[in-house]
C-alpha cells in the first residue's frame, strides 16, 4: 500500500487509547507494515481488560460457584462451606490482569509498536500533545473509550462506580446498586450471589430497557427470587456518611436506608471529549456527546477515525476489536469497501442467570412488520436445576419474519446460554429460518436443544 506521505510524520497511524479498539487498529495497521504508536493514559487492555469484561467474567465465576455449592446438595453431596475468601479472589483476579497487561506490553514490542504513556490532546489534525511533547500521524484514530457515569445529587462522593467495584478490597455486607442495565444486573448477581446484602435502585420498572420483554419479566423475577431488595421508580436523593461509618440513603420514596457500606451507581457511561481538545483537530461531536463517524470509522475529518465505545454505538469489546481491524484492511491492505456490519450483534449479559440475545426484539419486530411476525417461545426448568432445586428459569424466544419464518431475533435467559448463542449467531447472521431450525437434528439432553425442537 502507497505511504501518503508517511515521513512528513512520526507515524503512520497512532491510536489514542490502548483498549480493545485502539490496539486492534495498531495491530493490523503493524502487520500491513505501517509505523503505529499507541497513546496511553491508563494501563494497556483499558476498561475490557482493567476494569469491564476480565475481572466481571472473573467474579462472575465465582459467584456461579456459590450458586453451584447449593446445588451440589441436591446431588446428594453434603457439603461445608467454611467462608469465601474476597481479598483472596481479588487477589488472583489482578495478577491474571498483570499477565495479560505484561503480556500486551511485549506483543507491541514484538510488532514494533511504541508504547507513548500519557494522556493526548490534539494540537492540530495531524499532531497529538502528551507530556508537553508533539507527537505527529499521517493517521489518527481516537479510540478513547467512555467513562462511568454519576448524577449531581448531595453526597455523591461517597458512591462509587464500577471502577470502584473492582477496587475494593474487601466484601461489602450491605449494597445499594442504582442503575438498570447491563453492569446493575451483573453486579447485583455477582455481589448477592456472594453473599452481600443487595438492593436495587430502578427509576423505572423494569431492567434491561432495550431488551426483550421475556428476558426482562424472567429476570426481574429471579433477581427478586434470589434475595435482591428490588425499589422500582425509585431513584437515591443524598448520600451521607454517619458516625458508625455506614452511609446513609434517602430515595424518593422518602424511604431511608442506614447500613449501606457501599453505593454503586451504573447508569451508563459518557465520553470525556473535553481533555481530547477536538476543536484544534476540527472534529465533530455528536448531540449525545460521542465523536461522530460513519460505519466506516470516518471522521469529518478526512486523516481521524474513531472507534469502539468513543463512537456511541454498540459498546462491546468484540465490536470495537472487529471495527479496528476492519478499518486497518481497509486503510493498509485496499481492502476498499471493508467495515463492520452493527445489524445482528450477538451479546450476552452475565447477569444470574446469564441472557443472551440478537437482532429484533418481539416488541420491536412487531412496531416495524406488525402481523408479518410470528413469535415461537418456551419457558422451562433445566434439568440440572430440576434435580438441584435450585429453581432458576430457562426461557428462549425465536422472532421471525413472513412465511419463510427468517428468524430476525433469538433472547434466551438461563443457565450455559452464554455459551449458546455464538453458534446460533452464525447460522442467524447467515439468513436462517426457523425450519432450518427444525431440520437439525437436536443434541439430546441439552437446554440448547429447546431452541432447534419449539413448535
Ligand atoms: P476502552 O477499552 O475504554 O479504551 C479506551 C482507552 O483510552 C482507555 O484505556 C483510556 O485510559 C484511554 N484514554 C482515554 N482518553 C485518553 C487520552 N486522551 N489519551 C490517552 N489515552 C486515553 N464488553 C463485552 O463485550 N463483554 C463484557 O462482558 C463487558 N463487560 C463490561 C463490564 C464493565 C464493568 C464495563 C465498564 C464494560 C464492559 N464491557 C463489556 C464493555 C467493554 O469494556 C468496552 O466496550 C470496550 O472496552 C471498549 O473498547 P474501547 O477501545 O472503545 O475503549
Ligand atoms: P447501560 O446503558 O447498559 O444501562 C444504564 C441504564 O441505567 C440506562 O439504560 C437507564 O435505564 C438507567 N439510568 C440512566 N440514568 C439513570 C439515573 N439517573 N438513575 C437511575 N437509572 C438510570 O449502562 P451500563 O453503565 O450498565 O453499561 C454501559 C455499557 O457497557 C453497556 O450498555 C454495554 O454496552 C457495556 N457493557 C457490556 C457488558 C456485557 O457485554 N456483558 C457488561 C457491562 C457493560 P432506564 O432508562 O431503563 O431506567
Amino acid at each position: 500500500m502507497e505511504n501518503r506521505m508517511a515521513h512528513e510524520f512520526d507515524y503512520d497511524l497512532i491510536s489514542l487509547g490502548a483498549g480493545s479498539g485502539g490496539l486492534s487498529v495498531v495491530e493490523r495497521a503493524a502487520s500491513y507494515g505501517q509505523r503505529c504508536a499507541v497513546i496511553e493514559r491508563g494501563k494497556i487492555g483499558g476498561t475490557c481488560v482493567n476494569v469491564g469484561c476480565v475481572p466481571k467474567k472473573i467474579m462472575w465465576f465465582g459467584a456461579n460457584l456459590a450458586e453451584m455449592i447449593k446445588d451440589a446438595e441436591g446431588y446428594g453431596y453434603d457439603l461445608t462451606c467454611n467462608g469465601f475468601d474476597w481479598p483472596k479472589l481479588i487477589d488472583r483476579r489482578e495478577k491474571y490482569i498483570d499477565a495479560i497487561n505484561t503480556w500486551y506490553h511485549g506483543y507491541l514490542k514484538e510488532l514494533g509498536i511504541d508504547e507513548i504513556d500519557g494522556e493526548a490532546r490534539f494540537v492540530d489534525a495531524n499532531t497529538v500533545e502528551v507530556n508537553g511533547t508533539h507527537v505527529s500521524a499521517r493517521d489518527i484514530v481516537i479510540a478513547t473509550g467512555t467513562v462511568p457515569s454519576l448524577p449531581d445529587i448531595p453526597g455523591i462522593e461517597h458512591a462509587i462506580t464500577s471502577d470502584g467495584f473492582f477496587a475494593l478490597q474487601k466484601q461489602p455486607e450491605r449494597v445499594a446498586i442504582v442503575g438498570s442495565g447491563y453492569i446493575a444486573v451483573e453486579l447485583a448477581g455477582v455481589l448477592n450471589a456472594l453473599g452481600s446484602k443487595v438492593s436495587l435502585f430502578l427509576r423505572k420498572e423494569h431492567v434491561l430497557g432495550e431488551f426483550d420483554s421475556l428476558m426482562q419479566t424472567t429476570l426481574m423475577e429471579r433477581l427478586g427470587q434470589s434475595g435482591i431488595e428490588l425499589r422500582l421508580r425509585c431513584q437515591v436523593m443524598e448520600i451521607k456518611r454517619n458516625k458508625a461509618g455506614k452511609l446513609e440513603l434517602q430515595d424518593t420514596h422518602g424511604v431511608g436506608m442506614d447500613d449501606v457500606d457501599q453505593v454503586i451507581y451504573a447508569i451508563g457511561r459518557h465520553a470525556e471529549l473535553d481533555t481530547l481538545k477536538l476543536e484544534n483537530a476540527g472534529v465533530a461531536v455528536t448531540d449525545s456527546g460521542f465523536i461522530e463517524s460513519d460505519l466506516y470509522q470516518r471522521t469529518n475529518q478526512a486523516n481521524i477515525f474513531a472507534l469502539g465505545d468513543i463512537t456511541g454505538r454498540a459498546a462491546l469489546t468484540p465490536v470495537a476489536i472487529a471495527a479496528g481491524r476492519r478499518l486497518a484492511d481497509r486503510l493498509y491492505d485496499a481492502q476498499s469497501d471493508r467495515h463492520l456490519d452493527y445489524e445482528l450483534i450477538p451479546t450476552v449479559v452475565f447477569s444470574h442467570p446469564p441472557i443472551a440475545t440478537i437482532g429484533a426484539t418481539e416488541e420491536a419486530a412487531r412496531a416495524e412488520f406488525g402481523d408479518r411476525v410470528r413469535v415461537y417461545q418456551t419457558r422451562f426448568t433445566a434439568m440440572f436445576n430440576s434435580i438441584s432445586g435450585h429453581d432458576v428459569p430457562t426461557a428462549m424466544k425465536l422472532v421471525c419474519l413472513d412465511e419463510e419464518e427468517k428468524i430476525i431475533g433469538c433472547h434466551m435467559i438461563g443457565p450455559t446460554v452464554d455459551e449458546m448463542l455464538q453458534g446460533f449467531a452464525v447460522a442467524i447472521r447467515m439468513g436462517a429460518c426457523k425450519k432450518d431450525f427444525d431440520d437439525t437434528v437436536a443434541i439430546h439432553p441439552t437446554s440448547a436443544e429447546e431452541l432447534v425442537t419449539m413448535r
